[in-house]
């Protein structure tokens, strides 16, 4: 007998702006640094696009202050 797929394989990340666990809306975040993770939501107030067709940031959120914060 096959185990039923879970749906809660899926990564689990911490937004470094609002630090919601996760972005509701979304799965889709943006990667400031490996580990660090921006929410779909702060991305785009960010001033980042989103490119759906190509599944990848057009154009980069602004992430300067934070990568600050994580020097
Ligand atoms: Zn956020």
């Amino acid at each position: 007998m096959e185990p039923a797929p879970s749906r809660s394989t899926r990564p689990v990340y911490s937004c470094v702006s609002c630090h919601a666990g996760a972005d509701p809306v979304s799965d889709r975040f943006f990667e400031v640094a490996p580990g660090t993770h921006l929410c779909f939501s702060c991305a785009m107030r960010r001033g980042g696009e989103y490119d759906s067709g190509c599944n990848d940031w057009a154009v980069r959120p602004h992430v300067h202050d934070l990568l600050r914060t994580l020097a």
